[in-house]
């Protein structure tokens, strides 16, 4: 059997990994050190768990909201398609239309808006909730985007969190999607299981299909 590739979609965490402003930042650092144990290292971690690529779980939004580990991990792996929409301002829906096949699970949105990594973006390429109806009709139950959120970076509204949100769309952001061309592929995105959790950190690959 040929053995198919794996593209690794996420974004490396590292101290100084750009993060929502205001919002706690992520550090890493050696707890306890092998001096100190006797025997191994031992790293803390502090984080948002919006922090590079994550899922957005309903809690994030609204307070009755589902929590990370009620979510079906069933939504986190499977055939998705990869959607160039480079260039443009917003995500309409005459930017998608024909690209969206009757049936699709999971789409993801490769905007290229966030090309420097190293800093957070003061712009991105919001989803516009004129999409939201019309992806429910195919039966996508999972969005993706290359970008730190769905909405424009100072929306306090939230329309398209939201307007996912009522049509039963899940959300997960900040994928690395600069190498991956259009088309069809397998994800897998699996968040931690954290029953508190608004969000979750994800390792984020595709596998191409053949
Ligand atoms: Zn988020």
């Amino acid at each position: 059997m040929e053995k198919m590739k794996l593209i690794d979609i996420s974004m490396p965490l590292y101290n100084g990994v750009p993060g929502w402003p205001g919002d706690t930042p992520y550090s890493f650092d050696l707890a306890w050190t092998k001096e100190q144990s006797g025997s191994v290292n031992v790293g803390k971690l502090e984080m948002s768990a919006h922090t590079g690529t994550h899922i957005d779980a309903p809690f994030h939004f609204d307070d009755e909201g589902k929590k990370v580990y009620d979510l079906p991990i069933e939504l986190y792996t499977g055939p998705a398609t990869v959607i160039d929409v480079s260039g443009e301002q917003e995500i309409t829906l005459n930017s998608i239309k024909e690209k969206v096949k009757m049936g699709t699970k999971r789409v993801l949105f490769k905007t290229n808006c966030w090309g420097d990594r190293s800093q957070f973006p003061e712009k991105i390429v919001p989803v516009l909730p004129e999409i939201v109806p019309f992806l429910k009709n195919r039966g996508v139950e999972l969005i993706g985007v290359d970008m730190p959120s769905v909405d424009q970076l100072d929306s306090k509204e939230l329309a398209a969190h939201h307007t996912l949100y009522e049509h039963h769309i899940h959300i997960l952001e900040g994928l690395v999607l600069d190498y991956v061309a259009e088309g069809e592929y397998e994800l897998i995105a699996l968040p931690l299981p954290l029953k508190e959790g608004d969000g979750s950190p994800v390792r984020a690959i595709l596998r191409e299909l053949r």
